[in-house]
């Protein structure tokens, strides 16, 4: 009897927390990853209180961003913006992925009416609208790395597939799904799939032809599929090299201290004003809906020591 190991994913299947998974296919011409990000998605939603389509516009937009960290953040302090602006319902939205794979964003306006493609299809083109797609990357040089593409149709696995075409020039393959029932978010995920440089006309034609006949992903994560499994179904490759799994996370980096910087960068006239205010301010997240409370004596105290090292020069 040969060997009988199976070439295939070994990861438990049982599992349903959300992980990234990274694979080399096809005689290592394509680079591969996916993941599910439902229980993330399921947080945003918990943190947002989102109407459906806003649950999966931004839900889409997370996954994607995460698919994008994978590709291009090598160190755990880079990070990546993708900041969707449209003149649909949603009036934008914003994500933050890190290098250590956590993300946190927002919609603009998070309750907007549900509307169908079809049947059991919400139709994010018309609630993202006419826009374009920033991508902001924080890799730790001087200054960030920026791209801006036009959107595509706002249905953001095209928009992002456009800007991975024509602000990076690689041409690469995205699917993103997120489906949402009576008790919030069922399933999400997603994968992306690029041509390394010495593909051959082969690989690309038989991947292409795969890549078209291949449902959505949703759909696998209905059937029970995981995303190692989804990889395997979408290249039939038996020699699929698995290079890493890790875990994914919804997780936010606000503290009081970033507040006070926010609110001294402000500048000292625009602070004095808010410090006329006995009852003080609060101040919320926009990721996490966490509430910073500041009062008149913290405002006061705050512009004190803006103004202070300016007296000093002058003396
Ligand atoms: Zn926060």
């Amino acid at each position: 009897m040969n060997d009988p190991a199976p070439a295939f994913s070994s990861l438990p299947e049982l599992t349903t927390d959300d992980y990234m998974v990274s694979a080399l296919a096809l005689n290592g011409q394509v680079r591969a990853i996916a993941c599910r990000t439902t229980h993330l998605c399921q947080e945003a939603q918990d943190i947002h209180q989102m109407s459906p389509t806003a649950a999966v516009a931004l839900g889409r937009l997370m996954t994607g961003t995460l698919l994008l960290a994978e590709l291009s953040l090598k160190n755990e302090t880079d990070s990546i913006t993708t900041i969707v602006r449209g003149n649909g319902p949603l009036q934008g939205m914003t994500v933050v992925g890190t290098g250590h794979q956590t993300v946190r964003g927002y919609c603009n306006q998070p309750v907007v009416e549900t509307l169908h493609k079809r049947p059991g299809k919400l139709d994010i083109g018309q609630a993202v609208g006419e826009g374009t797609l920033t991508v902001i990357k924080d890799l730790g040089l001087r200054e960030p790395y920026m791209g801006k593409v036009e959107l595509v149709s706002g249905e953001i696995a095209e928009d992002i597939t456009y800007y991975l075409a024509a602000s990076e020039q690689t041409p690469s393959a995205v699917g993103l799904g997120v489906l949402v029932d009576a008790n919030g978010i069922s399933h999400a995920g997603g994968f992306m799939v690029q041509m390394l440089p010495d593909a051959s006309e082969e690989t690309i034609q038989y991947l292409e032809t795969r890549l078209s006949e291949f449902p959505e992903v949703t759909y696998w994560m209905q059937e029970g599929f995981n995303p190692d499994q989804i990889l395997d179904l979408l290249f039939g490759d038996p020699q699929i090299r698995y290079l890493s799994h890790k875990p994914l996370a919804y997780a936010c980096t606000c503290s009081r201290e970033r507040m006070e910087r926010n609110l001294i960068a402000l500048g000292a006239r625009e602070l004095a004003e808010l410090a006329q205010d006995p009852e003080g301010i609060n101040l919320e997240c926009h990721f996490c809906s966490k509430n910073y409370p500041f009062s008149q004596q913290q405002l006061q105290d705050l512009l004190t020591a803006i103004i202070k090292p300016r007296t000093a020069e002058a003396d």
